[in-house]
């Protein structure tokens, strides 16, 4: 049976990060970057390394920071022909320092730049129709006109006989700008795989107990629920049972992108009908290599870093 090709709508933007911890951009520091980044860019790089069929619709700018991210996403096999290349905007940027306390100082230059404008034509339609799973990402449904999209390419795939998986990757501040709320729960009414984050669990639910928000989105059409916890380790949720991992012990150097790498590896193997307990397994590895590794996407893993760092950490214990 032929792998069913992953489908993700969203941003293209590097990352460009402080060297040192602190506050903010408001003196000269020293940065390195640019390095490949978006979350849409780095879940579905994260998919074609593990040799999932895989493709991004997306724009970049005429520059170097967009022929960057095209080179490695083309050098990772993901397939990059719904790629717009827009000569009027720059790629997206994203500026970022870590505070002593962990939490992120961000500048982004998101909304106005290439992947900020949507672009429909032949080859987003063709990538569209080749489609047979859409990942969703809520940090793509920033404005209506992206939402209106997305939420209609996932319809249809669904309609289609394909599954729709989303990560709501949003914080509940933004939740309440214009129509995002909509938007998020039009794409949970045909999610079939959920990876919501910490408490993203609780998003648009009513209830703050996680037994009760799992129950209620399980009873919405969901079928399975994947809740990622960071170094707790991550849970898997069906209808009829669960299954706790714990994180893999590893040196934390650049948190960003695990939740992306680990729930590509997780909708990749639960594509390919892998038991959760094994999914689950490979996407907790996916997420800690993905730690180790200064850079967004520079963590992303191929099936042999995965299961070599399970089979290590099975004969260290
Ligand atoms: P992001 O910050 O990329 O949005 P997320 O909040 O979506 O991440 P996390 O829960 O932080 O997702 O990470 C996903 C998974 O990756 C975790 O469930 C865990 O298995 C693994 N992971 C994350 N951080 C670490 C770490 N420091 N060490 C080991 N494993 C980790
Ligand atoms: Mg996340």
């Amino acid at each position: 049976e032929a792998l069913r090709k992953i489908v993700v709508i969203g941003e293209i933007l590097v990352e460009i990060m402080a060297d040192d911890r602190g506050e903010g951009f408001l003196t000269p520091i020293a940065l390195t970057g640019p390095f490949p980044s978006g979350a849409p860019a780095i879940f579905v790089d994260q998919c074609a390394r593990l040799g999932q069929p895989a493709a991004i619709v997306s724009a970049i700018g005429n520059d170097d920071f967009g022929r960057l991210n095209l080179e490695r996403l083309k050098a990772d096999g993901v397939d990059t022909s719904a790629i717009y290349i827009d000569d009027d905007r720059p790629t997206g940027t994203a500026f970022v320092r870590y505070r002593h306390d962990g939490r992120r100082d961000f500048v982004f230059n998101i909304a106005h730049a290439a992947c900020g404008k949507l672009h429909r034509g032949d080859a987003t339609d063709r990538v569209l129709a080749s489609a047979d799973h859409i990942h969703v990402m809520g940090s793509s449904l920033s404005s209506p006109e992206f939402s209106g999209f997305v939420v209609s390419s996932a319809q249809s795939v669904k309609k289609r006989g394909g599954t729709v998986s989303f990560d709501p990757n949003m914080r509940k501040e933004i939740l309440n700008a214009n129509g995002i709320k909509e938007a998020m729960a039009s794409v949970l009414a045909v999610t079939d795989l959920y990876l919501p984050s910490d408490e993203e669990l609780f998003l648009l639910g009513d209830s703050s107990d996680i037994d009760a928000a799992v129950t209620q989105l399980l009873s919405g059409g969901i079928s399975a629920v994947v809740h990622k916890r960071g170094v707790k380790g991550a849970t898997y949720y069906d209808s009829n049972r669960s299954h706790t991992v714990s994180a893999y012990p590893v040196v934390e150097v650049d948190p960003t992108g695990a939740g992306d790498c680990f729930g590509a590896t997780f909708a990749t193997m639960w594509l390919r009908g892998t038991d959760p307990e094994t999914a689950l397994r490979l996407a907790a590895a996916a997420g800690a290599l993905a730690v180790t590794r200064r850079g967004p996407m520079e963590g992303a893993s191929d099936m042999s870093a995965l299961t070599d760092l399970i089979n290590t950490s099975k004969s260290a214990s």
